[in-house]
């Protein structure tokens, strides 16, 4: 029989394969006995050097990356690794046994951590993980076990997992992965950012989707309405067969409703609509779907998912290759913006209790000038191509502000003294995600060019709720009117400098909010490239006077329901008026979540 679950629908489509499981974490632990201890011993030894040699490793590319402090935890797993004591432990327990090491080390394992946990020593615990973290190194090296991946797949399939890591999906094989269903995430958690980047319909915060749903199922999903359907029924197949087909006509029809690309308002006010990207492949997206220029470039993501930092040249040419491409447009390129929920496998940053919290963005690019150097250097240098702009993320308050602009014109002068060439005229913004900086978003809008709200960010930190938690999912509210005033406030210090206000964060890209936006004083908007006709067609349907008129009507409102009613009332109005278009029901991509 089919079995319908209900999630939250973060990158629209419909996919239709079957399911593959993937987990980060597990691999199991065979028991056998062994008659040749020898042998044995001598495979455990191939393992530990093996692991010595992988932390060596680890540990010479922290210090490289990140300095002698922040390696000090591989040394730590190093000086477990050589613990005489483990190894004493295992050769008794071998001969006693006569079992597999991977199996002696895992009885070892849960023995040591139930001792450790007995102790109230917060620094046992931390050792506990250690100790694991180096147990686990042994015992992949032992059954040869990779970390595993989604690189590979066999056949196409739907992805289901109880979490997704940026990094497995941005490595992920799409030619084969359709679909994605996650147990854990949200609209604006990193993975479903990158989901409606690559195009890939997916539903995450499915509840026990991992344990439920069995390898090799046929899995229907539909990442508009955020529904999962498992061994679906023959009727069932047959309308999300043709829904599937529909989509595909009505994607074709958005695509072509403005030839030049401009989104123009009913009283003949153009809006710009830029692109949001993490990878190069979407410049191309980008360009089909006439953006008219890259609102939100995450570089980061040149910097996961490899070994070694990309150098200055690696970087340069992939800024180069983008504001060529989209000129006379700009491309905006925000600097790193790592930590959070993104991570950089071989700088090793240590885990963090909050690390939404912590050493993030332009926090880390500060305590690293070398790393954050270099890639100001090659964004300068690629400046001369067209029209490049820099952005900086997180940023809190003016002096951090200066600090990240002096250590640009520091990067100036090192390229002056080489007599490197660059635009002089590089339009510096700051993001406008931090709810301190729209309490000086006055004082910020006169030392800056332009401001970016990073809306995922900004209503996290306002409403004190966790972007990528699925159980707080239901918190997470754009329509608040505490995110409205502040949205309205950063626009009219931007308005009143003089300065451009766009809105980069997944807001910017649902249809349900953007009338709202624009009369909230919102000039700009800046999207996932697959969001950017639907959008577009939403302004041909909206006027701004009415716009304006429904912004002060919406910022006297007390409650986010009154707020979202409103709002999906108007916008379900402009869907029934362009029908044609919209032959298949479209709602708004985050009113999916709350
Ligand atoms: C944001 O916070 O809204 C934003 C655009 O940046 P990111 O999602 O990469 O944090
Ligand atoms: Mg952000």
């Amino acid at each position: 029989m089919e079995q319908r679950t209900q999630g939250i629908g973060v990158s629209p489509g419909i996919a239709i394969a079957t399911a593959h499981k993937f987990s980060r974490e597990r691999y199991s632990v065979p028991k056998y006995y062994i008659t040749d201890l020898d042998a044995e011993t001598k495979r455990l030894d191939r393992a530990i050097e093996q692991t010595r040699d992988d932390l060596t490793t680890i540990y010479n590319q922290t210090v490289e990356g990140l300095g002698k402090a922040h390696a000090e935890i591989f040394r730590a797993h190093l000086m477990i690794l050589d613990d005489v004591a483990l190894r004493d432990d295992v050769s008794q327990q071998l001969k006693k046994e006569c079992t597999n090491v991977e199996y002696i080390l895992d009885l070892l394992a849960k023995r040591y951590v139930q001792v450790l946990d007995t102790i109230d020593d917060q620094r046992f615990r931390e050792r506990t993980a250690d100790l694991l973290d180096v147990v686990d190194r042994l015992q992949r090296h032992l059954l040869e076990s990779e970390r595993p991946s989604l690189r590979h797949l066999e056949c196409t399939s739907v992805i289901v997992a109880k979490d997704l890591s940026p990094s497995d999906t941005a490595t992920m094989d799409i030619t084969k992965a359709i679909g994605l269903v996650v147990e854990a995430g949200s609209v604006t958690s990193h993975s479903a950012i990158l989901a409606r980047a690559l195009e890939i319909p997916a539903v995450v915060g499915v509840p026990a989707a991992f344990d439920t749903i069995p390898s090799g199922s046929l899995v229907i999903l539909d990442g508009q309405a955020g529904l999962v359907i498992v061994n679906p029924e023959p009727d069932t197949i047959a309308i999300y067969t043709k829904a599937r087909e529909n989509l595909a006509i009505q994607k074709e029809k958005l695509l072509h409703i403005s030839e030049s690309g401009i989104a123009r308002t009913q009283d003949g006010i153009d809006i710009s609509l830029c692109a949001n990207i993490e990878l190069p492949f979407e410049i191309e997206h980008s360009l089909r779907v006439k953006a008219q220029g890259i609102g939100l470039y995450r570089t980061e993501y040149l910097f996961i998912n490899r070994d070694t930092l990309p150098n200055e040249e690696e970087q340069y040419d992939a800024y180069a290759h983008a504001v060529r491409a989209l000129a006379p447009n700009p491309v905006t390129l925000r600097t790193m913006d790592i930590g959070g929920d993104k991570f950089i496998a071989h700088l090793q940053v240590l885990k963090e209790d909050n690390p939404q919290l912590g050493w993030r963005a332009v926090r880390f690019c500060l305590a690293r000038p070398d790393i954050f150097k270099t890639q100001l250097r090659a964004m300068l240098r690629a400046s001369i191509h067209g029209t490049l702009r820099i952005m900086f993320p997180m940023i809190s308050g003016i002096e951090e502000l200066r600090q990240v602009k002096q250590v640009v014109n520091e990067v100036r002068e090192e390229l002056d003294r080489e007599n490197i060439e660059y635009n002089a005229d590089v339009k510096i913004g700051s993001m406008i995600e931090v709810p301190s900086a729209v309490a000086l978003a006055d004082l910020i809008a006169t030392e800056c060019d332009f401001f970016s709200l990073g809306t995922n960010d900004l209503i996290q930190y306002l409403l004190a709720v966790d972007r990528v938690n699925e159980k707080i999912a239901h918190l997470y509210q754009p329509a608040h009117p505490a995110v409205l005033r502040m949205i309205h406030t950063a626009a009219s210090a931007a308005q009143n400098a003089g300065i451009e206000c766009s809105i980069c964060g997944e807001m910017a890209g649902d249809p349900l909010y953007t009338e709202l936006l624009l009369g909230l004083g919102i000039t700009s908007l800046s999207m996932a490239p697959v969001a950017i006709p639907p959008i577009r067609a939403e302004i041909a349907h909206i006027s701004l006077n009415d716009a304006r008129k429904l912004a002060e009507e919406v910022l006297q409102m007390r409650t986010s329901s009154e707020i979202k009613e409103l709002i999906t009332y108007r916008h379900k109005q402009r869907v029934d008026s362009f029908e044609d278009v919209f032959s298949v029901d479209y709602n708004g991509l985050t009113g999916k979540s709350n």
